[in-house]
């Protein structure tokens, strides 16, 4: 499989993204070619607070009949490192926040690995959040509708954090993001760009922590993949203030 043009299961979900050809392979010059489309008019704009509310009051599609509530996102609104999961399982749904089911545990033993943490003081800050702000019930995959209600709700995260890496987590997040069927281990290995505005933030795709805990073999890539996402944030110049 490579991550040459879409094909149309893609190009639908690309486009139901409503974020245009935004992400791109980073180049051997650093440049991308496409600029950040804008964000529809009522997420635009939002500071943190407001997007917040905006995400939990959101009916925008099903999935808010069947939640119990969204699941925003947690960590440093000020973090350098920004990690993108595909959406909230049974225990995210229960508890409001990402990642705190056995894969979470995986993933904040990885962080804390990296000298990273969610929580405050643990370590370096990260920004943790999901494609989906809803749990699919039964945890099936999310469908194009329900990501193109969502994109704009991480779209602006983004724009809000203006983190130094993204680091994509699994699949469904990695494609939709990317705007690619290309498989994981053909993404893996080298840094994809998104640009907001002027900026053009490096993004590192690795493997879903769910995944690795039924292919432990796997973890050591998964390192790489940290490795690798910590040079490329070593290479970006620091935020404007
Ligand atoms: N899987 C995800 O992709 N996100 C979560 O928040 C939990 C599990």
């Amino acid at each position: 499989m490579d991550d040459g043009p879409l094909n149309p299961d893609q190009e639908r979900l690309w486009h139901a993204l409503g974020l245009g050809p935004r992400w791109r392979e980073r180049t051997a010059a650093g440049g991308a070619d496409a600029a950040a489309g804008p964000v529809p008019a009522p997420v635009a704009g939002l500071d943190w607070d407001g997007l917040e509310h905006a995400v939990a009051s959101c009916t925008a599609c099903g999935l808010c009949q069947t939640r119990t509530q969204t699941v925003f996102g947690v960590g440093s609104r000020t973090a350098s490192w920004m990690f993108v999961g595909e959406a909230p399982g049974a225990e995210e749904d229960a508890r409001g926040e990402p990642f705190v089911g056995q894969a979470g545990r995986l993933l904040d033993n990885m962080l804390a690995a990296a000298g990273l943490a969610r929580d405050e003081g643990q370590g370096e800050p990260v920004f943790i959040a999901n494609v989906l702000k809803c749990r699919p019930p039964g945890n099936r995959n999310p469908d194009a509708a329900e990501v193109q209600a969502c994109a704009p709700f991480l779209q602006r995260q983004v724009q809000l954090l203006q983190p130094r890496i993204i680091v994509v987590m699994g699949r469904f997040a990695a494609q939709c993001l990317l705007g690619t069927d290309a498989s994981i281990a053909s993404l893996r290995g080298r840094t994809h760009e998104y640009r907001v505005g002027t900026a053009a933030i490096p993004v590192v795709v690795t493997y879903h922590p769910a995944y690795l805990l039924r292919n432990l073999a796997d973890k050591a890539k998964s390192w790489e993949d940290l490795c690798l996402a910590r040079g490329a944030l070593a290479g970006v110049g620091a935020r404007p203030a």
